[in-house]
């Protein structure tokens, strides 16, 4: 990650700033630059990898302990009467940082 050219990888270390609401040695969530819903968060694990499809054993487990932090998070930061999950994969749906990253989408009905 040190030497990494990645927006998300920089926000990691702390080089990008960002609208933290969650971090810990593995993991880290801040807020979307540009909100689609009223609360809408991105949560990211540390280790830099681009896509879904280049997932292996050791990334699974990151993504599974992501998962297991997430609802708490998302609770926290007003998302009590659900949200939505969101992973774009590539280009067809519109993937523009490629590092992979979950979006947290709720604080209202959400339109979709
Ligand atoms: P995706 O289209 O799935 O790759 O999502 C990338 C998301 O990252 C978009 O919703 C952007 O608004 C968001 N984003 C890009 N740069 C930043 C940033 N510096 N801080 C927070 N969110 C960002
Ligand atoms: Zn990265």
């Amino acid at each position: 990650m040190k030497d990494c050219n990645c927006i998300f990888c920089k926000i990691a270390d702390g080089k990008i700033p960002s609208a933290k609401v969650y971090e810990d040695d593995r993991m880290l969530v801040f807020k979307d630059i540009e909100p689609k819903a009223k609360v809408h968060l991105l949560a990211i694990g540390k280790d830099h990898f681009k896509l879904l499809s280049e997932m292996d054993s050791e990334r699974a487990e990151l993504l599974s302990y992501m998962f297991s932090k997430i609802p708490q998070i998302a609770e926290q930061n007003g998302c009590k009467n659900g949200y939505r999950l969101v992973i774009n994969q590539g280009d067809d749906a519109g993937q523009t940082v490629f590092h992979l990253h979950i979006h947290i989408l709720g604080g209202e009905q959400l339109p979709w």
